[in-house]
């Protein structure tokens, strides 16, 4: 394979035309200019910064670039005090652990070779961070501190700094950055006009010329703008008919329902309202502001990964930053345990749910084939399908060598312009790719640009930057009031019900805080997270996987395998990613480091990967608690236990076969494997038995009249599909069932 290096000079070129947004170019000039490497660390102290510049050193090999300040960055975060959302649960805080890190690495060089680590050669330096690495250091430091754990996480931030430099960047061919236009050429081998072809001169002269004569990004076209918010504003003094807790796939479609029923309805947000033209950059690092990063505690033998991963903040939550992939269910998948005789079954079916997946997709402006394969007789989808992008086109090929049917996806973005009542009309997806780390173009249908207008235009109010702490009950034991902090002040809004839509972690929590709504002792039980094994592979094609929607082709032919020794099944998905979360799970799932991990990103280019979404059962040894620890607030940390269990292990096993087939009959070189659970789904779950349920099929809670929770955490079984299309279905649903209640004075 050939690596595709660009000459220097070209980002920087790059961000003086026009082919990047105005937010891009300022994110990105700022961390050019940023890092002065003669700063002064303010965290650490001088030895053990030397140690760290040392350990970088070793760790990235940075041959191409000016060097880049990683020790600094690392120094500059743990100054500040901010991590990403989640901390293995034998780790000790963040801020303890790379002290101690630091002097388990000295003491380690010391006892190996009777020297400090910064006076090692090169050569013992990397046989000291190797078994650091493998957890076969010597020292007193790592009977306390899991080396492996403590390596593990320096070397992902170290790497993550690292490629989202621009001139990183550049130098394994990634030019994303430059998305304004979009992008036309995204199959295999494809390129725009203005491309960089590689390492000549008139390369730098075409970057150059395109600064003259685009015309700005089409994204200012009046007529494709969401329409303005309008903007109602309740009493804090009386009471509104209800609160709704969170603007996710949980929140936002009932927020919509109850104020086009005409109810006084208040959301309670705890991240921002974004603009996403303006405030959405095309650069990953800086669009961690859309991930939930107060810190989890992750136990259990696989460990769940939070932040980025896994939960969203903002008007909109995880649809912000979701990849927006939104099959729908088999009708079988809501009866696994008639089936099977394991997992649980839901009270509700997919004929219920049906008309709700239509209304939802109309609403989305889902783009899919029609009709769809594996349900012939579905209603055709609003759009037709999105173009296929170099991953997909290779999964399809080697799908077709092994005789598995194939499907572009059904997907949240728009293939066309569209125009939705109440919303206003919403512009093409331009393929740029960046639909986990927001699209600008607001053509994803997130929350913040479909069901979150439509709420607004009905007399609906968004409370953003409200964090929600307190739920206040009256002699009845029903909801009176919600407390929640907005900067820095504390407010209180009294209201008739309430709709907790915070997720499936800080649903239960709040619960757990507020001791509410647990006689079953169900409460934070039952966590479950898809089985989502990756397998990436790189090819001598380009496939440049920054173009595209990152999740275009599907295939449904493994929804119940016939080969399978495990309950339940999976689907297939292609998938596209962005160089830093690439490189990130490359050093997370290999331990790829020094000159290893910059050969492997210079393939970069090259790869393409496929992931599964597969049915996880739910155990009693996978739930959420309360640690001791506080947070920022002085509210307990939640942590999460998780281990997969031998029906999850083996449909991995076999799916993880399977992809290395087709990846194998589609011509790659060389094959990697990463191993995760991707989403949270569970911890108040919904059933028919209040001993066994937290909430009833309308997802009103069996112990609180007034409340209801509606989010990822009441679903009682996984389904072996992306979570995000059944949530906003059954989020109209519960809605619905609401308005009937209140109409015969119910509720
Ligand atoms: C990277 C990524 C990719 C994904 N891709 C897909 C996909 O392709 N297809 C799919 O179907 N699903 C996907 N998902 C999953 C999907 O996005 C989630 O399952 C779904 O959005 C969860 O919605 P929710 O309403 O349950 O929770 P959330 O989206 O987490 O919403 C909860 C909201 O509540 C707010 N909140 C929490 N606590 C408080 C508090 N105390 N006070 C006030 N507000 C609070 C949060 O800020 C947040 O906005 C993806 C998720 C991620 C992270
Ligand atoms: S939907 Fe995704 S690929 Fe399309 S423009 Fe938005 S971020 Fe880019």
């Amino acid at each position: 394979m050939e690596q595709s290096p660009y000459p220097s000079g070209t980002v920087r070129n790059l961000l003086n035309t026009r082919q990047v947004t105005p937010k891009t170019k300022e994110v990105l000039q700022q961390r050019l200019e940023a890092t002065n490497p003669f700063s002064k660390p303010s965290f650490f102290d001088e030895a053990a910064f030397a140690i760290l510049q040392a350990v970088a050193t070793q760790l990235i090999s940075q041959v191409e670039v000016e060097p880049i300040a990683l020790a600094l960055a690392l120094d500059e975060r743990l100054t500040k005090g901010t991590g990403d959302g989640w901390r293995y649960n034998t780790m000790p805080p963040d801020s303890r652990a790379h002290q101690l890190g630091l002097q388990g690495l000295e003491e380690s060089a010391k006892l190996l070779f009777s020297r400090g680590f910064i006076f090692l050669t090169e050569t013992e330096q990397d046989a000291v961070l190797q078994a650091v690495q493998q957890g076969k250091a010597p020292g007193t430091i790592w009977e306390t501190l899991p080396s492996k754990r403590y390596f593990e996480e320096l070397l992902v931030e170290l790497t993550e700094v690292y490629y989202s430099q621009p001139l990183a960047q550049e130098t394994i061919g990634y030019v994303g950055m430059a998305d304004a236009q979009g992008w036309q050429a995204i199959g295999l081998n494809q390129l725009e006009h203005w491309e960089p072809q590689r390492l000549t001169d008139a390369v730098i002269d075409a970057v150059e010329i395109e600064a003259d004569t685009k015309q700005p990004s089409s994204s200012t076209d009046p007529q494709k703008q969401v329409t303005p918010p309008i903007v109602t504003s309740y009493s804090l003094d009386s009471p509104v008919d209800a609160v709704v807790i969170g603007t996710g796939a949980g929140g936002a479609p009932l927020l919509a329902r109850l104020a086009q029923a005409g109810l006084s309805v208040v959301a309670l947000e705890a991240g921002e309202f974004w603009n996403p033209a303006q405030d959405f950059a095309t650069d990953e690092r800086s669009q961690s502001k859309l991930f939930w990063t107060d810190e989890r505690l992750s136990a259990g033998e696989d460990p769940i990964a939070f932040g980025n991963n896994n939960s969203g903040i903002g008007v909109g939550g995880s649809t912000l930053h979701y990849t927006a992939y939104v099959p729908r269910p088999q009708p079988d998948d809501f009866h696994l345990h008639r089936d099977f005789g394991v997992g649980v079954d839901w009270a509700i079916s997919y004929e219920d749910l049906k008309p709700y997946y239509e209304e939802v997709e109309r609403v989305l402006g889902v783009s899919g084939p029609s009709p769809y394969l594996w349900e012939p007789d579905r209603t055709p989808y609003p759009l037709p399908p999105l173009p296929l992008n170099g991953a997909a086109q290779l999964m399809e090929r080697g799908c077709q060598a092994l005789g598995i049917q194939t499907s572009p996806a059904a997907n949240a973005a728009l293939s066309a312009p569209y125009f939705q009542p109440g919303v206003g009309w919403r512009s093409t997806c331009t393929n740029r790719g960046f639909c986990q780390a927001g699209c600008s173009v607001g053509a994803k249908a997130s929350m913040d640009v479909t069901f979150i207008p439509l709420a607004l235009e009905h007399g609906a109010e968004v409370r953003s930057n409200c964090f929600v702490t307190r739920l206040e009950t009256d002699a009845n034991g029903r909801i009176s009031a919600v407390v929640y902090v907005q900067k820095g002040q504390e407010k209180r809004q009294p209201c008739r019900s309430l709709f907790l839509c915070a997720g499936a972690i800080e649903s239960p929590r709040l619960l757990l805080l507020n001791n509410l709504a647990n006689s079953s002792g169900q409460i934070g039980r039952n966590f479950m997270a898809h089985p989502g094994v990756q397998v990436w592979g790189q090819f001598p094609e380009e496939v440049r996987p920054y173009k595209g929607i990152p999740g275009g082709l599907i295939s449904e032919d493994t929804h119940r395998p016939r080969d399978a020794d495990f309950a339940g099944g999976y689907l297939l998905q292609s998938i596209g990613v962005m160089p830093v979360t690439y490189a990130s799970q490359l050093t997370r799932g290999l331990g790829l480091w020094g000159d290893r991990l910059r050969s492997h990103m210079f393939g970069y280019n090259h790869t393409a990967g496929i992931n599964i979404l597969g049915e996880c059962l739910p155990y009693k040894h996978n739930y959420l608690e309360l640690s001791n620890e506080k947070d920022d607030r002085g509210l307990p940390k939640p942590r999460i236990h998780f281990t997969n269990g031998e029906n999850e292990r083996r449909m991995t096993i076999h799916a993880e076969a399977l992809m290395r087939q087709i990846w194998s009959a589609a011509g790659a070189e060389s094959l990697w494997t990463f191993s995760r659970n991707a989403h949270t789904i569970g911890t108040c779950r919904m059933g028919t038995d209040p001993t066994q349920a937290v909430v009833d099929p309308d997802g009103r809670s069996f112990d609180v009249p007034n409340l209801y929770i509606m989010d990822n955490s009441i679903f009682p079984s996984a389904l072996s599909v992306n979570p995000a299309l059944t949530l906003m279905a059954l989020s109209l649903r519960v809605a619905d069932r609401f308005l009937q209640q209140a109409q015969l004075g119910e509720v």
